[in-house]
């Protein structure tokens, strides 16, 4: 491909809006183009890089067996009143009508249409498993559209949906395609960790992330020095931990008492006040848990020294999402801001006690009576309790696996696999016959690949002030030969001359054969945009030879002109 030729309008204009490097440089280097809030045109530098994402994509998913489809973009909203989920999926999914008045909605996911595609098809446990995928663009009408192709409201996903007769079939799939994500990322040449993640409501320890390693990451992820051990923060797990009163083994009997804490509501105040460390207190948490008729106020009660997680709390109580609770909400659910503990709450209050303090004994809280707080408690005296994992593991908590050191890296979710068992295809009526001729319904599972945040991921991992740098599978173009001086012939001539040695030999090649710009711009460029290789053709054509930059390090070295062609492919088989 030649230069001049190509539409590639780079710019030192950076977008206001543009805090990440991937959302600078992409728009910078005529990658994308904004159009509005979340929604990006690729450009053909940009086109050439998402098509080869989705190549490898298309290749490993087929390589594993699964059969490509096309769902329509555009899906009647009656399907998702099949699902149950035109109620409980929120503003998300993007609704309007056609000119005869009837629902639609553009597509953020395709359980339905898939589930609608194989029902009343595949009839008996004879024609299972099967896969089916699709790469084609999702709609999400994100609160929230940011950094580029890494939030976006439109944009392209790889989902792929799994229909089986048995559990252990789907678990064999689901292995399947956590191998097969695998090597997407590597053949992409990214920094990857698989991790454990929040199976929201329908539970289950089914869910694996994909997490492309880098600073500017939106995830937390909580993994573990010693072994493999790397979960989400929403749905990491860490070794329990015991603290021992100070009359364990003693023969001192502990009884719950009511005691005076005028004015101190914090946990650092009434351990401070009452001499005790902030892990023997019990921290209330008060939530507004939203519903898809109500809301109602929730208490949560973690170890003092211990946070909330929200996704943890959120499916506790099956909530669609947790809002803080106002004051007046509070008083009027009849709670003591700053007093409330587990024991004598108003009645009616839902409340849920992290899993690691269940039963423990002289924990200190709130006596849900302004002024006081509870010494001595006994927690395995309270009767009808709910226990859930409720606590965001902190960096130097131990690992549940080996006992090792837990600590925070930042990932983006690039990929998502999940178990679903047969939530759709109950709901929709989507059933086979099994061996014995009884009706069931299909167990699914369901796996996603962002494959435009990819684009963007591939470059929060590999960028330097300079510009992106693209890894070897993902260039737009491998090697970029840069004619110092176009007008030149004999400087074009020989450029051209190792364009095509270069190409013959198979290796993608652009050539910047512009006679307008001057030979700094065309570094610029090339260090921009971040092609693995430049061959700088210039003042030393005349001696024989050339130039060949690495992207990656800006080192330079002097290759003869009939050593360029296999200099380059030692490189880039590196
Ligand atoms: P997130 O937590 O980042 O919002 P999600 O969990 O809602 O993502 P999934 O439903 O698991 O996303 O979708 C599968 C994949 O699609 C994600 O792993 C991610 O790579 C990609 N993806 C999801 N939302 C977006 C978006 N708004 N823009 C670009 N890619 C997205
Ligand atoms: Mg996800």
């Amino acid at each position: 491909m030649k230069f001049s030729k190509m539409f590639i309008p780079t710019t030192k204009e950076t977008p206001n809006d543009a805090t990440l490097p991937s959302h600078q440089f992409l728009v910078r280097a005529g990658f994308i183009a904004q159009t509005g809030a979340g929604i990006y045109d690729f450009m053909p530098l940009g086109k050439i890089v998402l098509d080869k994402i989705r190549a490898i994509v298309k290749e490993e998913m087929d390589e594993a067996g699964a059969n490509e489809v096309q769902f329509g973009f555009v899906t009647p909203l009656s399907l998702w009143q099949e699902s149950g989920r035109a109620t409980t999926m929120g503003p998300e999914l993007l609704r309007f009508k056609d000119r005869k008045n009837a629902d639609f909605v553009l597509s953020p996911t395709n359980e339905e249409a898939v589930v609608n595609m194989v029902k009343n098809r595949i009839t008996s446990y004879k024609d299972l498993p099967i896969n089916l995928y699709q790469i084609y663009t999702k709609f999400r009408d994100e609160a929230r559209p940011r950094f580029g192709l890494m939030r976006g409201r439109e944009f392209l996903m790889k989902d792929a949906y799994s229909f089986h007769a048995t559990q252990e079939d789907l678990v064999r799939e689901f292995e399947l395609m956590e191998a097969t994500y695998k090597r997407v990322y590597e053949r992409l040449g990214l920094e990857f960790r698989v991790v454990e993640a929040d199976s929201g409501a329908i539970g289950g320890s089914g869910s694996k992330e994909f997490h492309v390693l880098a600073n500017s990451g939106e995830d937390t992820i909580v993994v573990c020095d010693s072994c493999d051990y790397g979960a989400n923060i929403e749905a990491a797990k860490r070794k329990k931990r015991h603290f021992t009163p100070w009359f364990e083994n003693t023969e001192i009997d502990v009884k719950q008492e009511r005691v005076e804490t005028v004015g101190f509501k914090t946990i650092e105040e009434v351990s401070n006040f009452l001499s005790v460390s902030q892990a023997q207190t019990i921290k209330a948490v008060i939530k507004t848990a939203v519903y898809e008729e109500e809301k109602k106020v929730v208490v949560f009660f973690v170890r003092g020294d211990d946070e909330l997680e929200e996704t943890k709390a959120c499916n506790s109580v099956d909530a669609l999402e947790l809002l803080d609770s106002s004051e007046d909400e509070i008083t009027q659910a009849g709670l003591c801001a700053g007093y409330v503990g587990p024991f004598n709450l108003p009645a009616g209050i839902t409340f849920v006690i992290d899993e690691e303090i269940k039963g423990e004994h002289g924990l200190v809280c709130g006596a849900n009576e302004e002024n006081y707080h509870l010494t001595g408690t006994d927690l395995s005296s309270l009767k009808d309790a709910t226990y859930f994992d409720l606590v965001a593991v902190q960096e130097g908590d131990k690992c549940n696996c080996c006992g090792g050191e837990l600590r925070y890296t930042k990932g983006i979710e690039a990929g998502h696999i999940f178990q679903l068992g047969s939530k759709y295809s109950e709901a929709m009526e989507a059933n086979f016959l099994d061996a014995n001729g009884k009706s069931q319904p299909f167990i699914m599972g369901c796996y996603g690949i962002g494959v435009s945040r990819l684009v963007a991921a591939v470059i929060e991992q590999n960028h330097d002030e300079k510009g992106c740098i693209w890894t070897k599978t993902t260039a737009p173009f491998l090697v970029d030969v840069i004619v110092s001086n176009a007008k030149k012939d004999d400087e074009l001539n020989a450029g051209l001359e190792i364009y095509e040695g270069l190409k013959k030999a198979g290796i993608s090649t652009i050539i910047d054969d512009r006679t307008k710009e001057r030979f700094g711009f065309k570094m610029g460029d090339f260090e921009l945009i971040g092609f693995p290789y430049a061959v700088v053709v210039g003042k030393k054509l005349t001696e024989g030879f050339v130039e060949i930059v690495e992207r990656k390090t800006l080192e330079k070295q002097e290759v003869a002109l009939d050593k360029v062609v296999e200099t380059l492919q030692t490189l880039i088989a590196q």
